[in-house]
């Protein structure tokens, strides 16, 4: 592979996988229909929602059981009953009729279909018309897809009414979601029906209607309304309901019907399983077909079918949705992963639920759904196996680290023992040779003898920080608690450093509080404050003051070291305690050091649970500052005058260091 693209590639490596795995996942998605889970999602939404209440526009008629004790019957209802039924109910004045009984079997009765009979239903019919009240009738259809009104009624308006069932295609469970708009390119008796009364155009067609090419016909989803679906009897939010017998007594107010879209049926429970969507509703609803019929040319009248969204979108936004997935399983933490992706499931299916609601959009939520559980359980092992990888390179890279680090520090040690007695023994020659020799010297040679000596005096020192360092980076070092008076240790120092003080004409004043003895490690601290006021020394032009202080500052014993030296830029005081460190300019390069005396300090004084602080200017000086805690609870507590630069590293010094006794922690 060419290696601009081997370095690109590995540049977006994460949104690379993310969006290929989301996009070979989509794909793959969309070969399976998941029918099954979608008409149940659908059925939830469908049973969920809140829908508006049924059209008080439309009146139900129905021919019950009571109507048939009523006239003293049986069923079928006899002909010439529903004869004076299409007499009387012209009275009422309705505003169409739709008769949704199947008359075959009434036709079928002995005696029944008489040609006077026959002729007296049909001018019955025509005197609606006469009146202007569109008459409509229901009709089931044979195998052939014909609709099939009782001879001698051919003449009459029909159409075919069914209440489809999915029993072929989507969920295959023979319930009902979908309405059939039309046949053979007749329409349907709830679109004939709605369009006799001038709700829909004649060639209109309500929204999401679509055509299925097996059976010739054109389908939409329509709406159910809620209260239809769980209510049994006398619900405030249910269709006016009238029975038969009392519109053929006269028994229901003359006004009752007066503009009403009357929809005549028969009522029969034995069909609800056919359209409840719901387990509960399964039992508990009791409506007849025809208040599906109602349903369904409610939803046409109010122009509300079901979008359906096309299968484009739907794999847009399953795409979507696992992209989304796989990021956060693959750059957050697995708590957030499992909270995020639930969270996402629930937000599309509440999202979704609302377009359905307001605007009667069907996105399919099957595969969005199956995608971003899958996509969860395809992340989750690829992260981990990804992680265990990159944890595995890393314990490789320590094991080499640490393997190199023992043999640095065995150099270290074996180069500076050995180089410790030669050293001592240079220094103890040229002491001598001094002691002898001294006064009979000329005072060039004097002055070579006394450069030998400090030279062997900083080789020495250059060993005891070398050997100190590796003490600590080998965790050897042991604390030796004792309480002592810090100022005595102050004083000491100043008393060793004074006569390299006074030879660069440096004066150091100390102001030292009177303190209580605190626990310390006395040979410790003593190299600490020894550090800071050679450092001081070190660093200041000659003829500089030196202020050493010590004091106690809320729960914490401070000693500070100021001086009027070169001082350090932002970018040295930032690097100054790590080891080997050294500023680069022109005082330092003249002066020897060794980078380590800042960085032992620090480790030394957090060893004690404590803090150093340093406020810097360059050309104008530097204070350094040690905080020993005074006791236990204070390193809870921070003094207020410390610096943001050690919040920080005190953080860290506080977890690392939780037992005074034993750093070795780091
Ligand atoms: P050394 O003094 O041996 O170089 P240190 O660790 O004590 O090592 O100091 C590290 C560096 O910090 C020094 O080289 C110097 O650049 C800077 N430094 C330390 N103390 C001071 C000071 N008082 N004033 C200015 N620079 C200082």
């Amino acid at each position: 592979m060419q290696k601009w693209l081997r370095k690109w590639v590995r540049k977006f490596e994460k949104p690379l996988t993310v969006l290929a795995g989301a996009a070979s996942l989509s794909f793959l998605l969309l070969n399976f229909d998941f029918n099954f889970l979608e008409a149940n999602l659908y059925d939830m939404r469908v049973s969920r929602s809140y829908s508006q209440p049924p059209n008080p526009e439309i009146a139900l008629i129905t021919l019950d059981d009571n109507t048939i004790k009523t006239l003293d019957e049986f069923a079928p209802l006899p002909l010439k009953h529903h004869i004076r039924f299409l007499e009387k109910i012209a009275e009422y004045q309705p505003k169409a009729i739709g008769y949704l009984i199947d008359m075959n079997p009434v036709f079928q009765m002995k005696g029944e279909a008489t040609k006077a009979q026959v002729g007296k239903l049909v001018s019955a019919i025509q005197n609606l018309k006469n009146q202007h009240i569109p008459f409509l009738l229901g009709t089931p259809f044979d195998v052939t897809g014909e609709v099939l009104p009782p001879v001698g009624l051919e003449g009459v308006d029909h159409a075919i009414a069914v209440v489809h069932k999915d029993g072929n295609v989507f969920a295959e469970d023979k319930v009902t979601r979908r309405a059939l708009l039309s046949l053979y390119e007749r329409p349907s008796f709830h679109l004939l029906f709605a369009r006799k009364t001038g709700a829909i155009g004649e060639n209109e067609f309500p929204p999401g209607t679509f055509y299925v090419p097996q059976v010739d016909g054109k389908y939409f989803f329509f709406r159910y309304h809620q209260s239809t679906m769980v209510c049994r009897e006398n619900c405030s939010h249910q269709y006016n309901r009238y029975s038969f017998a009392d519109v053929l007594t006269g028994k229901i107010s003359p006004d009752l019907l007066k503009n009403k879209l009357v929809l005549v049926g028969t009522l029969s429970s034995d069909d609800s399983s056919d359209y409840a969507l719901t387990p509960y509703a399964k039992t508990a609803f009791l409506n007849p077909k025809i208040v599906v019929h109602a349903d369904i040319l409610d939803s046409i009248l109010k122009k509300e079918g079901i979008l359906r969204i096309p299968g484009a979108i739907n794999t847009g936004v399953t795409f979507i949705v696992t992209s989304i997935v796989l990021w956060w399983i693959l750059t957050s933490t697995p708590l957030w992963g499992v909270f995020a992706t639930l969270s996402l499931a629930l937000t599309f299916i509440i999202v979704s639920h609302l377009l359905f609601q307001f605007y009667g959009w069907w996105i399919r939520e099957s595969q969005p759904l199956v995608g971003i559980f899958v996509s969860y359980y395809l992340a989750v092992p690829y992260r981990l196996i990804r992680e265990y990888k990159k944890r595995w390179d890393y314990q490789r890279k320590h094991e080499i680290l640490m393997q190199v680090e023992e043999l640095k520090t065995n150099f270290l040690n074996l180069v500076t023992h050995d180089l410790k007695t030669p050293v001592a023994r240079i220094q103890g020659l040229a002491e001598v040779l001094m002691k002898r020799t001294g006064d009979r010297l000329l005072p060039p040679e004097r002055e070579t003898l006394k450069n030998i000596f400090s030279s062997t005096e900083e080789l020495n020192h250059f060993i005891s920080s070398i050997l100190e360092l590796s003490k600590v980076e080998s965790n050897r070092l042991q604390i030796q608690l004792a309480s002592r008076d810090i100022n005595q240790l102050i004083e000491k120092s100043i008393t060793d450093l004074q006569t390299l003080a006074t030879h660069r004409r440096i004066k150091i004043h100390s102001n030292l509080e009177p303190l209580f003895p605190i626990k310390i490690d006395p040979a410790l601290i003593s190299k600490v404050i020894n550090n800071l006021i050679d450092n001081a020394i070190k660093y200041s032009p000659e003829g500089g003051e030196i202020q050493v202080r010590s004091y106690e500052e809320d729960d914490w014993l401070v000693v500070s070291v100021q001086d009027q030296g070169i001082g350090m830029s932002e970018e040295e005081k930032q690097n100054l305690f790590t080891r080997f460190y050294r500023a680069k300019n022109d005082t330092t390069t003249m002066i020897s050091g060794t980078g380590l005396g800042l960085y032992l300090t620090k480790y030394f004084v957090e060893a004690h649970r404590g803090f150093v602080d340093v406020d810097t200017q360059k050309g104008k000086g530097s204070t350094f500052r040690i905080y020993l805690p005074l006791s236990d609870a204070t390193i809870n507590k921070l003094p207020k005058t410390h610096s943001t630069f050690f919040k920080d590293k005190l953080d860290l010094a506080q977890k690392e260091n939780s037992d005074v006794s034993s750093p070795s922690g780091r």
